[in-house]
């Protein structure tokens, strides 16, 4: 892997999440997009994070973002306040997560305000949460050379107009097939994807949880497989695992051209297969540079095929 130094700026939600799945449960475990996300980049490039806590934060869930090389230095922690809280479970189809609270907390007044050192980042990922923020995050940031931007169904009926308006400040929207559905109302998520890159990005992932995803760069796509797990615990974070993996490789390499997305999925993708394997973002904290070169071989046995003889046999 190169050497890391383009870091990335990663806003978002930073939670504390309570999961019930057919293999276990937790209660107020760390969780968050922005936080799930920071991690799976900080193995590819630094990161700086911005979000909001209150101070019923555990001091050992901060500890373990700074020793992963994530500045910490646009978090506020609010006095008194409460940290975000999403409680929720998932049934045997592990691609729909059923929602059962959302508490904004802290999130519901806050004012992102970057320090000056962030905010001429290379990169930027607008992680999961109210996509108002997400825009005013954008505008503090000077000259990107990439923009990434993520968000639910929970925004998409919430504050639909304001997700369109942000998706005119993006270079690269990620949606998970339901919710490119959701918002642009057409049932292929090819025309989805289409209609996606009409409000702005010109590049557009559509994440398709255990199966894999797919890649719209222009009129090129890619199709990135999923991988077939053994283990797998809690889908929690998958998606933001994915998008921290894929930005935090596009950082490390500085680099934009089409193959350089393309490996950038599948790195994305090796990194929310192996989060699965445990609750909240436990897997991450024994996982090593060596477990993903692996795994992102094993990506590549699974996809390879033959071309075809001039015969087409
Ligand atoms: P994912 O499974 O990748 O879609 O994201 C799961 C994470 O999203 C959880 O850790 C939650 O804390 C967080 N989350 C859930 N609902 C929201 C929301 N409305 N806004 C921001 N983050 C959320």
């Amino acid at each position: 892997m190169a050497e890391a130094k383009a870091p990335v700026l990663i806003v978002g939600s930073m939670a504390l999440d309570s999961v019930r799945t057919p293999a276990g449960e937790v209660q107020d475990a760390l969780g968050g997009a922005a936080d799930y996300a920071s991690i799976a980049a900080s193995f590819f490039a630094p990161v700086q994070l911005v979000g909001v806590v209150g101070d019923d934060f555990p001091q050992e869930h901060l500890d373990f973002l700074a020793a992963r090389n994530i500045d910490l230095g646009g978090v506020q922690m609010i006095k008194g306040g409460k940290t975000f809280r999403w409680a929720g479970y998932y049934d045997f189809d592990l691609n729909v997560a059923h929602t059962l609270d959302t508490q904004l907390n802290v999130f519901a007044d806050f004012a992102p305000s970057l320090p000056a050192e962030f905010r001429n980042a290379p990169y930027v990922f607008l992680a999961n949460i109210d996509p108002e923020l997400q825009l005013q995050v954008v505008k503090q940031v000077q000259k990107p050379k990439l923009t990434v931007c993520d968000t639910m169904n929970f925004w998409i009926e919430g504050k639909p107009d304001a997700l369109r308006a942000l998706l005119g400040h993006v270079d690269i929207a990620f949606m998970n097939d339901a919710e490119a559905r959701q918002l642009t109302g057409q049932l292929s998520v090819v025309k989805a994807a289409k209609a996606l890159q009409k409000l702005g990005p010109k590049t557009v992932i559509i994440k398709k949880g255990e199966h894999g995803a797919l890649l719209f760069h222009g009129d090129e796509h890619f199709a990135a497989p999923s991988y077939p797990l053994e283990e797998i615990a809690d889908p929690t974070g998958a998606g933001d695992t994915f998008a921290g993996g894929f930005i935090g490789y596009v950082a490390s390499q500085d680099d934009i051209s089409i193959g350089t997305l393309r490996k950038a999925v599948v790195y994305g993708s090796v990194m929310a297969s192996y989060n699965v394997e445990d609750f909240s973002l436990n897997r991450m904290r024994t996982l090593t540079q060596e477990d993903i070169v692996a795994r992102y071989r094993a990506f590549q046995e699974i996809a390879h095929f033959e071309a075809l003889s001039s015969a087409g046999v």
